[in-house]
């Protein structure tokens, strides 16, 4: 198929350029395994030379962003949130041609993610006053909270606009650059961006897309000019990201990564809410999404009742499995044949390995050309198997029994994730009890695999560094200054 020229090109300094790497990507249809491109570019350290030059060039004193009033900025990030929404089918049409995710729940849900965040963040943008501290020892004090400079934000392919709000909006309210570096493997929305950053009136260099794969972002990392990075991705890449950033220019760094998040089921639980929830968080996106519920623990007197809920579940979702561009579909296929093979093989080891017991889907779907993996649930999973402790990033879920709070407390926070949990009970003094006592960044009480713009969101131990959204974001992207006044001078 023929794309637009400038969805295959890099966008620096407010012009669509050729990228002056030859190297390019190929990138497939999941829906259909046909090329979509084999035309998409991988910027090289010359065009991140560019990109970071003009990104200086935006940030330095005396330029229009650094000189604007913050109520000017935030006019800009509400335009362009207008824009995006007035793009929202676009964009989300190309994320589709790549990711295979249907319009809805995710495709249209992952830009209002992204609108919501320039919005929130516009509000910002002459709020982010600082502090002052009396004079109690001869000295008057003022911190202010500086931006940091030229800002990456290096993202991953399954949710590639919401990732841009989460990281450009915050980045940019607070007076940064940016320089985005989308996935290899959805490229193409965020490549469109250039046209409605130029729309909404950034100056030249202070929002940038190049596009690349593993060899750009690494680019990006170990800058020595770039200030700090955002990054979204694997466990494995983010480390390789923080010794880059370490052993370069110490660039500050923030880490959202992987997720095998527990959702934990009493006896005394509303059952139909909680088979909603944990349903519906597995097969969005075919259960690529990082916090998604892929742990679900169930009390005794509750399970064989859950079990043949939450597998009616399934089977009634598995009839909105087909063509993401159908309307009627609300799952897709999974986003490429790496990522397919990958699902396949720890679905079949699972089963030759008696890992625990298939309880539903487990094979692929015939009946497409693509690829699609039916939602997969595994109970009684032995503890060590890699199906119950590894996160997969696809529609495959465990399920286990458990007796008591204290026994499935302990075994929810017996793994190096940390990113999200999910209590389903209606006593209200246990749901609280539990949720102080797990060891994650986010917790649902009745709910589950669901965040807010306007509060943080990050993991503990191995999910993570640092937090997203919410006023938190903002002292990621800023640098605290203490100015010190002698009274007595
Ligand atoms: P990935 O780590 O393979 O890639 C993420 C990004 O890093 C891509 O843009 C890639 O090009 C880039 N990259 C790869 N190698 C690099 C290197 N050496 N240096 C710098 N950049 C490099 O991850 P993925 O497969 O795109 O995404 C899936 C993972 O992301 C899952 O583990 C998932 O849990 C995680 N994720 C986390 C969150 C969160 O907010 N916590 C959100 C979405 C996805």
């Amino acid at each position: 198929m023929e794309l637009e020229p400038h969805l295959t090109k890099i966008f620096i300094d407010n012009e669509y350029v050729d990228c002056r790497n030859d190297k390019t990507i190929s990138v497939y249809n999941p829906a259909t395994r046909e090329l979509v491109s084999d035309k998409i570019p991988v910027g090289g350290q010359e065009d991140i030379n560019a990109a970071v030059k003009a990104a200086l060039k935006a940030c330095e004193h005396g330029s229009p962003w650094q000189s604007m009033t913050g109520q000017d900025r935030q006019k800009i990030l509400l335009k362009f949130a207008d824009i995006l929404e007035a793009n929202q089918e676009y964009l989300a049409k190309l994320t589709r041609l790549t990711l295979g995710a249907p319009y809805r729940p995710f495709g249209k849900s992952e830009i209002d993610t992204a609108i919501g965040c320039f919005r929130y963040y516009a509000g910002w943008t002459d709020k982010y006053a600082g502090q002052s501290f009396p004079a109690d020892d001869g000295f008057y004090k003022i911190v202010r909270n500086e931006p940091l400079g030229v800002v990456a934000g290096i993202i991953p392919w399954n949710g590639p606009i919401a990732s841009v709000g989460l990281k450009a909006a915050p980045a940019l309210a607070t007076g940064n650059v940016f320089i985005l570096k989308p996935s290899e493997k959805t490229p193409l929305a965020a490549a469109a961006l250039g046209k409605l950053i130029i729309e909404a009136g950034f100056p030249p260099g202070v929002f940038q897309v190049v596009t690349g794969d593993g060899t750009t972002g690494a680019l990006l990392a170990s800058n020595m000019q770039v200030a700090k990075v955002s990054f979204t991705g694997s466990i494995a890449t983010g480390k390789a990201v923080q010794v880059m950033a370490t052993k370069s220019n110490m660039k500050r760094v923030t880490l959202e990564l992987g997720g095998k998040s527990p959702a934990v089921v009493f006896d005394d639980a509303d059952l139909e809410n909680a088979v909603k929830w944990t349903v519906n968080a597995l097969t969005t996106n075919s259960g690529q999404i990082c916090f998604a519920a892929t742990r679900v623990y169930v009390q005794a007197g509750i399970y064989d009742k859950f079990i043949e809920a939450y597998v009616e579940g399934f089977k009634n979702k598995m009839k909105m499995m087909g063509n993401p561009d159908d309307a009627n579909s609300e799952i897709g296929p999974v986003v490429d044949k790496a990522q397919y093979d990958r699902i396949m093989n720890i679905i079949c080891t699972a089963q030759d390995d008696r890992e625990g017991t298939l309880l539903a889907g487990g094979s692929s779907l015939d009946s497409e050309k693509g690829y699609y993996i039916q939602p997969t649930v595994f109970c009684n999973t032995r503890p060590d198997a890699p199906i119950y402790k590894d996160e997969i990033f696809g529609p495959v879920a465990v399920i286990n029994k458990f007796e008591s709070e204290r026994d499935v407390v302990r075994r929810s926070n017996d793994s190096r994730y940390g990113l999200m949990a999910g209590v389903f009970t209606q006593d209200i003094n246990r749901a609280l009890r539990v949720s102080s006592r797990f060891d994650s960044g986010v917790v649902g009480i009745n709910c589950i695999s669901h965040i807010h713009f306007s509060c943080p969101f990050g993991g503990t131990k191995e999910s993570g560094l640092g937090r997203e959204m919410g006023e938190h974001a903002l002292r990621a992207y800023t640098e605290p200054k203490t100015v010190l006044i002698n009274m007595n001078y």
